[in-house]
Parts: structure tokens; sequence; C-alpha cells
């Protein structure tokens, strides 16, 4: 691991400021991804801006009948908070399906936002990789792509994002509040902070330099019944192939995203007005321009199945 200093930062506004103003800094939240890249040299801050303990941990209600999960709740905290289990419960079941239970205790909100994408190629740093070094090729591109994107991906990158929990934001339009290095704030919406990789992959959403998420703000409860959905290659403690989070109404109306196929969670807003048609006019729609590798064409199936189990589920009146 190469050498960097640490010190711990006490308002989030004074967190930027800090990384803004000094090159090749980063944040340090729960660390429970940068740590395991900076041990592979494939992440070199040369200084950590500890952001623990700026009083981010607590689950708030919204005047409109929301909520705001400050960015360092913790993803056992927010999986397991009545409100969030009563109310938004597509969060809880996408936020126990990553990971494992002691890597939950340490994760938060922000950071399950800013994971770095499991293309086997960026973690090996013999290979050729555009996110890792702008510039030097794309190894998974005629490489091993079964666990890659189908949609939303470029000739420079065809990597996914890997996150569960943002894929159940996106249904939910939830957004995201910041603080900039001078003190402004903004609220980003879920759909609009991951780029899709186009000629840049190492850009992987719109936060500028020194910009700190502070929180997560949710909508008012969207009622119906809550689904998340994730296939993987093993029961747990793996990365989705394909996984869904879908929030259906009693007259089968709804929303639908999905994860492991593209460098955002994926939705279409006009595919989740043809739920009631089924889950391949859906999928049909969703993933419109899709190009698959010869690997992982079959995410296009198994979105339409998983999709059609959600829905058979809905109608049956199941959890
Ligand atoms: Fe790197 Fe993206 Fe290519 Fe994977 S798909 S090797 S992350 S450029």
């Amino acid at each position: 691991m190469k050498p960097f200093t640490y010190e711990r930062a006490r308002t989030p506004a004074e967190a930027a400021a800090l990384v803004a103003n000094r090159p090749g800094a980063k944040f340090l939240a729960g660390g429970t991804n940068l740590l395991d890249l900076m041990k592979l040299e494939i992440e070199t801050p040369s200084h950590l801006v500890d952001v623990q303990d700026l009083g981010l941990d607590r689950i708030r209600p919204t005047p409109d009948g929301g909520l705001r999960i400050g960015a360092l709740v913790s993803n056992t905290a927010l999986a397991s908070d009545e409100r969030i289990r009563r109310d938004y419960s597509v969060i809880t079941r996408a936020t126990v399906a990553g990971a494992s239970g002691q890597l939950r205790n340490k994760a938060s909100t922000a950071g399950n936002l800013l994971q770095r994408t499991r293309c086997p190629y960026f973690y090996d740093t013999h290979q050729a990789c555009n996110k890792r070094t702008p510039g030097a090729g794309c190894a998974a591109i005629g490489g091993y792509s079964r666990q890659l994107g189908v949609i939303g991906v470029s000739k420079a990158c065809i990597a996914t994002f890997p996150g569960d929990m943002p894929v159940a934001l996106r249904v939910l339009d939830a957004k995201v509040e910041t603080v900039m290095p001078d003190g402004r704030t903004r609220a980003i919406p879920i759909g609009e902070f991951h780029r899709l990789w186009g000629d840049t992959p190492h850009r992987e959403t719109v936060l500028r330099t020194g910009e700190l998420i502070t929180a997560v703000r949710l909508p008012r409860p969207l009622g119906g019944r809550h689904y998340y959905q994730k296939v993987r290659d093993r029961a747990s403690y793996a990365f989705a192939l394909v996984s869904v989070a879908a929030v259906i109404q009693p007259d089968g109306t709804g929303r639908v995203a999905f994860g492991g196929v593209a460098p955002r969670p994926w939705r279409v807003e006009e595919a989740d007005a043809l739920l009631p048609q089924g889950a391949a006019a859906v999928t049909k729609r969703a993933f419109r321009g899709a190009t698959p590798t010869h690997d992982n064409a079959f995410k296009l199936a198994l979105a339409t199945r998983t999709l059609a189990s959600i829905i058979s589920r809905s109608q049956k009146g199941a959890p």
C-alpha cells in the first residue's frame, strides 16, 4: 500500500474543503471498498479525510412526509430501521442482499452509491483498463464478460455499477444531497447521479472535486408491494448478474429498476408504464439498444424472467 496521511474533519463543509484543497485527497467513510482498492494500489490517495464523526448517521423525517437518510447511516441500521421496513421495504430487501453482515455493519449509505465496479480486469493491475488508467484500453472487450454490462456501456468500458441498495433508491426516485467546498449544497436526482461511461469511464458520478454526500432523501412512501430479487452465481456474498427492484400497486401499475446490467441502476420510466402488459413488454422497452456480448446476452432473458417472477408474486399477493 502506498503511504498516505490522515485527518478527521469536524464539519461536512470543512471535509469538502480539505479534499478540494489537497490534490490526491479522498474521503474515508466505512472504507469497505476504498481500503481494499488501496491495498491493491488501484486507489492511491495521498491523504484521507475521515468523515465518520460529522453527525451524518441519523434517519429523520422530512416536512413533505419522506425520510432523510444521513450519508453515514450504516447498511445494517438502514435495513433494520422500522420506517424503512414499513414504508420503503424495497430498500431493506436490496440492502440485505448485498455483501455480508460484517460488511453491512461498517458500509455507509453514501459509500454504497460510490462503490467501484467489480469488473475482474479492473482489479487485475496487469490488465489494460481505461477506468484504472485512462487511455490504456479495455481487456474486458473481447475477454471474459459474463458479469459485465449489456446496456449504457461504451467502446471504452463495459463494466457495471455493482450496488444493490442504489437500485432500490432509483425505483423510489431518491435524491442525493451534497455539500460543496464553498458550503453550497445541492440535491441530485439519483437517476442523474451515476454517469454512463462514454469516453471517460474513470469518471463515475457527477460529483465535483471535494463535493461530499451528506444524505439521501426519500420522497413520501409510494405504497404498493416492494420487491428486490437478485440473481447471482452463488447464494450470498456475490454481486448481481441481474437484479430487479420493483414497487407494484394493487392495479398492476408500478415502477421497475434493474441492477447488474449497466453503469448505473437502470430504469426507463417509459418501460414502467408497460408493467400491466407483462415482463416481456417492460424489458423490451427498458433494454432497447442493448449491446450484450456473447458471454452475457443471457442477462436479457434473465431480466425478463426475474421480473416475471416478481409480477407473478405480486398478483398472488405474495411478499
Ligand atoms: Fe476496465 Fe471497464 Fe474495461 Fe473492465 S470493462 S477492463 S473496468 S475499462
